[in-house]
């Protein structure tokens, strides 16, 4: 077996070649990936580098994989080979004050895999922990399986949202998180949502995959309209999900009073938020950080079928074209919900 692997090189310059064979260690599977999907925070990475590690190349990419099993460990009781599993990357020390406490997601000494220093899983083979490779039910593909990862933010931030059936609630940005929110959001029986985004090709997938209402910030004002298209006092819940300085300083203006805010986009800078307004209106501001002990329910969703995942992917690409994947997230960003990389071809 030989192995394989897509190196960002600089910005904008990744090359496919071969890598090291993995050996999975006492507690870990290795697992031939089958497909990956490409993250928003990997074509930044490609696209802009990060300034603190100027040294760090090549380096691999992806966090979003679901593949075989095709070796266990020698402890590893839990797998055996052939099952198909997704990966939940992020690697936690499980002894810090975090992980003992079960919000692992803020453990400081996380290993997570394409976070620059540790290589990602765009490779055709990948060790990885056992307990973070989560077996497939029959009824979910790899394909799904990828998909696992965005969807577990999405279900995170409507969970610590408080979200419920009855509730009405608007999703600032349509890109791949806004929709898996909207998805989330209508699994857990909310069916007033308002999508609001600057491109109408992102709004129409909203609409189709059951956005009640959308509404293109270049062409109205957001908040107006979306208070408007919610009674004239606005929704119980607001996501912010376009990593906007704009978009989050909105929120509070659009959410109804006593309403939650959710930021689950990553705001870069600094957004000068009305916190009088919030105070007098007793709004509720929350974030999350990735997701904790959320797989499962991820998978449940899906085989159930209460969620379509496939319903985000925009197009597939085999692992020697992922440098044209990510040149077209760039490209082509409009329309461009969900990269996929399909590592069998044929
Ligand atoms: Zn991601
Ligand atoms: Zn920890």
């Amino acid at each position: 077996m030989t192995n394989h692997a897509c190196f960002v090189l600089e910005n904008r310059r990744m090359a496919y070649g071969p890598v090291e064979m993995p050996v999975p260690k006492d507690d870990e599977v290795l697992i031939r990936m089958k497909f990956c999907g490409v993250c928003g925070s990997d074509v930044h990475f490609y696209e802009h580098g990060e300034p603190e590690f100027p040294d760090v190349y090549p380096f691999i990419l992806g966090h979003e994989g679901a593949g075989e099993v095709v070796a266990v460990g020698r402890n590893v009781t839990t797998h055996k080979v052939g099952d198909r599993v997704c990966l939940e990357p992020g690697i936690t020390c499980g002894k810090c004050e975090w992980c003992r406490g079960g919000r692992y997601n803020l453990c400081p000494d996380v290993v997570f895999p394409s976070a620059p220093r540790e290589p990602g899983i765009l490779r055709r083979y990948v060790a990885h922990p056992a307990d973070l490779a989560f077996r497939l039910p029959d009824g979910v593909s790899c394909e799904e399986g990828a998909l696992i990862e965005p969807l577990a933010v999405a279900m995170t931030a409507a969970r610590a949202a408080g979200a419920r059936i009855g509730q009405s609630a608007a999703i600032l940005g349509s890109g791949c998180i806004g929709l898996v929110t909207l998805l989330a959001l209508r699994a857990m029986g909310i069916t007033n949502i308002t999508v609001v985004d600057l491109f109408d090709i992102r709004l129409d997938k909203a609409r189709e995959l059951g956005a009640a209402n959308v509404v293109n910030a270049r062409s109205e004002d957001p908040v107006e309209a979306v208070r408007a298209l919610h009674g004239g006092i606005g929704p119980d819940l607001v996501f912010e999900t376009a990593g906007s300085t704009t978009a989050a300083s909105q929120t509070i203006r659009m959410a109804k009073r006593g309403g939650t805010i959710m930021i689950v986009g990553n705001v870069v800078g600094q957004t000068p938020i009305d916190f009088q307004l919030m105070t007098n209106k007793e709004l509720t501001i929350r974030s999350n950080f990735r997701y904790a002990n959320i797989y499962p329910t991820c998978i449940d969703a899906v085989a159930s079928g209460r969620i379509n995942l496939r319903s985000i992917i925009s197009r597939y690409y085999p692992l020697e074209q992922a440098p044209q994947a990510f040149e077209d997230c760039i490209t082509e960003k409009a329309s461009m919900v969900k990269a996929v990389i399909r590592f069998e071809t044929a």
